[in-house]
């Protein structure tokens, strides 16, 4: 990579660390040319594809305001807000994906956000499923109903006492 002060063609890495989540190395460098030294920021390109066509990075901060809305109300918090946007990350990066369609991501939210929130789970579902009756209300609830008989012990267990 080229020195940002003097255009040397070349450079050392001097320290190389990854960051907390495992998703980024950072790398001090130092041009051996005019001593110069710079930092480099290494993450997999991840990209979503918007429904107007437009391709931004992936960021989670918009997942995490997407969510937001749903959870108005809900005992949900900032930091459980993202913990989700960094599991559906990690949940996208594991498919080896480096481009995706924005409806692709919120399909990925849907089934994190069901183990954190069951209420906020049926509203974001009801919007990004295209919910427009009550049927489809009906059977996602129905879906969780069965789901919870399946798992009587456990996480789910533990919110439905909590929902009590
Ligand atoms: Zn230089």
């Amino acid at each position: 990579m080229h020195c940002p002060f003097c255009r040397h063609a070349d450079s050392r890495v001097i320290d190389s660390r990854t960051s907390d989540d495992g998703l980024s190395i950072r790398r001090r460098r130092q041009c051996p040319e005019c001593g110069g030294r710079f930092t480099t920021i290494e993450t997999a390109s991840l990209n979503v594809i918007k429904r107007s066509g437009v391709i931004e990075p992936f960021s989670r901060e918009k997942v995490m305001s997407g969510v937001r809305k749903a959870c108005q109300g809900r005992p949900v918090t900032e930091a459980d807000l993202a913990v989700l946007a960094q599991t559906v990350e990690e949940s996208i990066r594991q498919t080896g994906a480096s481009q995706l369609d924005a409806n692709e991501i919120g399909l990925a939210i849907l089934k994190p956000l069901r183990a954190l929130d069951e209420v906020a789970y049926l509203r974001f579902a009801s919007v990004y499923q295209a919910f427009d009756s009550l049927e489809d209300f009906e059977s996602a609830i129905e879906q969780l109903r069965l789901d919870h008989g399946r798992a009587a012990v456990g996480a789910d267990a533990q919110a439905e006492s909590a929902e009590a």
